[in-house]
This record gives C-alpha cells, structure tokens and sequence, in this order.
C-alpha cells in the first residue's frame, strides 16, 4: 500500500446504497485523511435496503439477510463492531416449500438451488414424477460440456436436468433470487459453482455429493444456516455504517446531475447547487442506468456498454396478520412459485417465521413478492390491485382469511440487476475501459453480484483502487 501522505485527497462517493456505504468507510479505514464526501439523491442511506417499523412489526421493505458463503459483508460487520447484533435464522423451522398445483410441497432436504446432494428427498418427493425422477437421476452419466462458453440457467438445467426439473424446482429456486427469466439468465455469473462442478466432476450430482460429505446441515431449499440479518433489521447495519464515517461527510438529497474532468480534477454537478464542485476521485455507486447517464460525456462507449445490462422491476408486499388468520402451519421461511403454475406471485416468505424480532409472538409477517423479469407488467397495477391480487393468492396457497393487521407495498422499480448470457463478458470490458480513466470508480450490484456481500466487496474493491491501492 503506497498512498500520497503530503496532500489528503478528495473523494466523492456517489449513491447511499450498501455499495456506496461500504466503499465510503473502506476510504477512510485505508485513508483517515482522505477528504470524504458521500452524496445520496434520495432523503435516506440505505438505497434497496429499507427497514421499517409498523406497530410491533419489524419490516424489511427489500432484502432481509444476507449469506456469509461470501465473506465480506460478515468481515465488515466485525470490523465495525456490529457482529453482535446479528442472528441466525431459526433453526427449528429450516426448510423451504414449492408451489405444486396449488399446494405446497416441501422442497426435497439437501436440495440446493440447482442440485440435489441426497438421494432418498429426491426419491420421495412429489415435486417430481416417475420420469422426471429418473431422468435427473440420469444427470450423473451425462457426458459434461466440451465448450465453456457462456449459457443460460435455462439451457443449462434442462441439458443436466431435464425439463420437469427445471420447471418445477429450479426455475423459481434461482429465478427467485434474481427475479429473472431463466431462458436469459447467465450461468456463468450467477452459478459458476455448478459449472465447474459438471466441468470437474463430469456431473453435478457427483459434485454437490462429494462436496456435502464434509456438511452436515439438515435443510430443504437455501443453506439457511449460512444466512445472517441484524436484530433491528437490515437498515441497523447501514446506520452502523454511516456512524462511522466523517461527520458532516454524508449529503442526502443531493443528487449528482452532471460529472466532466478538467486539469484541476473531476467537477460534480448536483441539482440545485449552482456552482460545481471538485474531487481528486469519483466512485460513483449508482445503479447501471444513472452510472451510464453521467459517463456519456467521458466515454460514450463505455457508457454504451453499461447500459446493456438491463434490470427488472419488483414489489414487495407486507402482510401483518394475527397467526390464528392462516390455516398453513408455518413450519418453514417460505415458499417460491414456479412459472409453470401461472400464479401472479413470484414467491412469500415467513419473515417471523425466519428471524426473531419481526412480529410479536401471536402475529405473522409475510412478504410477498410480485414483478420481475417474466411478471413486470404485474407492477403496472396501483398499489390496491397488487394488494388484492396478492390476498387471492394467499388466500389459495396458505389460507390467509380476515382482514390484515396491516398491509403495504414495496416497489423497487429497475432495483435487480439482470445478469444476461454474455454478461462477465461486459463487466470485463466495462472494467478495462475504467482503468484507462484515472481517478474514477464504479461500484454496485449490476457488476460481479447482487447480493449484500457482493456489493460490499465491490464498493470495498472500487474504493482501495480511487485510492491508488491493489484491492486485495
Ligand atoms: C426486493 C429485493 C430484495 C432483496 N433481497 C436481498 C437479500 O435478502 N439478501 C441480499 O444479499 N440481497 C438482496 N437483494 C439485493 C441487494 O439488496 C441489492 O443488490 C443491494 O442492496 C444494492 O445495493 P447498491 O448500493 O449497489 O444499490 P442501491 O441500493 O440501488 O443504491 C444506489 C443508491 O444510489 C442512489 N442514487 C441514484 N442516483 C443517484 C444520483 N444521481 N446521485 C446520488 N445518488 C443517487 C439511490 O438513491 C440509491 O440510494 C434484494 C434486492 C431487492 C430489490
């Protein structure tokens, strides 16, 4: 690490995202001398991240947890001293559910995402039929793919798993977490583990197989065990972060309008500010679509490329209900839909089922997702209409009955990130064509991953590089 002791520099963070949290408070841990600001369009940090409070309810309006599969939004918890505050999901109540035809089905244990580890859930479940059972099962003597080129979830599941797998069980397991159409999807940025596995073991059953014997979590659907949230909510953690960082260095409801270079540095235009103002360096944490907007003067093409990739719009719908107004046991975190059941939701999960804290112990907080990729017209509806779409179908799937004790919509609209077939192939030449620009950065959830930790990397990376420093 060599930074230039004889003159502080001045940086500008832009979005009050987790990206834009997380590399902001890496500057001043690399650089306590750096000259920090950190500008937020909107009148609140957290971007996605939304926690609220609706008597008794701890609501998270976005995402609720997050994975320590990857490291970093864990190891940034610890070096801020926040680590205590986090919990565990509960587990007694470990297991996901399907949608099939209209009941839940519990998904088979030791099925992750795309594959299963153990024979006998797999065997058992009615998820799938005597021939859908067979032809996964013939997945182990599948010769693997000659080529590494790039292909969708789609191609890759059927071609490993067959269709009724793939409809039944994986499309709305990884559809779910990108809210995205799986005939687009990249497997190479979304689930190159999986690649690998067929590409090293020659199947992927034997992969997960081989890789399980040293696990030993009992669990259907996600390794819930290796997700975390805070106690107070997702919104604890940016405030933990903001706490952190310079006084004064936060700007809200400053939105950056323009951004040019000249000899003297990088001058930021915001709105309502008359007169620009200038930075040594710039990492702009913004979503694709506002990051490509502002770099249309510096680099046309690369702004060009950024805006190839596309995001999908979602809602969030926010159920609290006395626990005696649902007839469905409750005994999992939730269950996700597949497209081939022609439902208009995407998934519900039992938040208070999932982490303590969230209702008091005699009500029930669900969240129900609508939109994305394959449904976003759903998000053309007004707020009613989602809400009376979404109790018709809780209504069907748990046997929701009686008014709610509350109930809100949350929409996020472009908030995920679709990561397409070809997509590392954009975020390499994105990030070549940055280099070449000294003195800015980009960081955020359209890159190398959405997920928190993901994000925290990216700002954390993008802020040791504005620094003139090796990310390690
Ligand atoms: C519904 C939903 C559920 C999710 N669930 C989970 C989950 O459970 N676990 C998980 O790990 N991930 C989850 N994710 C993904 C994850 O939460 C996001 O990818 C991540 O929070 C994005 O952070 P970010 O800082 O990159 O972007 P954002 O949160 O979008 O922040 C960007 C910020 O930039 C600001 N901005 C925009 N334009 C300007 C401008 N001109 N000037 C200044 N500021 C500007 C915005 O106002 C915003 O605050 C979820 C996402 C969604 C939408």
């Amino acid at each position: 690490m060599n930074v230039d002791s004889s003159k502080a520099k001045r940086i500008a963070v832009i979005g009050g995202g987790i990206s834009g949290l997380a590399a902001a408070h890496r500057i001043v841990e690399l650089d306590p001398k750096v000259e920090l600001a950190l500008f937020e369009a909107s009148d609140r940090l957290g971007g996605v991240i939304q926690t609220e409070q609706h008597d008794g309810f701890l609501v998270e309006r976005g995402g609720d947890m997050f994975t320590t599969r990857e490291p970093w939004a864990l190891e940034l918890c610890q070096r801020i001293g926040f680590e205590d505050q986090l919990i565990n999901t509960n587990a007694a109540q470990r297991r996901a559910f399907i949608v099939r035809q209209g009941k839940l089905v519990e998904v088979p244990q030791g099925f992750t995402l795309m594959s299963p580890s153990r024979l006998w859930p797999i065997l058992t479940t009615p998820l799938l039929s005597v021939a859908g059972k067979l032809r996964l099962a013939k997945e182990i003597y599948l010769p693997a793919k000659s080529t590494r080129e790039d292909e969708s979830l789609a191609s890759f599941a059927i071609r490993r798993f067959g269709q009724q797998t793939f409809e039944r069980i994986i499309q709305p397991m990884i559809g779910g977490i990108y809210t995205a159409d799986p005939t687009k999807l990249s497997m190479a940025a979304t689930m190159s583990q999986f690649v690998e596995m067929e590409q090293e073991h020659g199947s992927v059953i034997r992969g997960m197989r081989k890789k399980n014997k040293q696990k030993t979590e009992r669990a259907s659907g996600a390794r819930y065990g290796m997700f975390l949230a805070p106690r107070a909510g997702l919104s604890s953690l940016i405030q933990a972060i903001a706490d952190r960082l310079p006084k004064n260095c936060i700007q809200l409801n400053t939105p950056l309008e323009s951004l040019r270079r000249d000899r003297q540095g990088w001058r930021l235009g915001f709105a309502g500010k008359a007169k620009e103002q200038i930075y040594d360096g710039v990492v702009l944490c913004t979503p694709a679509r506002h990051s490509s907007c502002f770099l249309q003067p510096i680099d046309k093409e690369l702004a060009a490329t950024i805006d190839q990739i596309s995001s999908a719009s979602a809602a969030v719908v926010l159920i609290g209900l006395h626990r005696k107004s649902i007839q469905h046991p409750l005994n999992g975190f939730g269950f996700i839909v597949p497209a081939v059941e022609r439902r208009r939701i995407l998934a519900g999960s039992f938040s208070s089922v999932k982490f303590e804290n969230r209702a008091r112990p005699d009500e029930v907080l669900l969240r129900i997702f609508v939109g994305g990729a394959l449904q976003e017209k759903l998000l053309e509806l007004d707020d009613d209409e989602i809400k009376k779409l979404v109790f018709e179908e809780v209504r069907e799937l748990i046997g929701v009955r009686g008014a709610p004790l509350f109930c809100d919509v949350a929409r996020w609209h472009q908030g995920m990130p679709q990561y397409h077939v070809g997509h590392l192939e954009l975020v390499a030449q994105i990030e070549k064509r940055v280099a070449k620009i000294s003195g800015l950065e980009l960081a955020g959830n359209a890159y190398r991953g959405v997920g928190i930790p993901f994000c925290v990397h990216s700002g954390e990376q993008a802020a040791a590089r504005v620094l003139g420093i090796t990310p390690s």
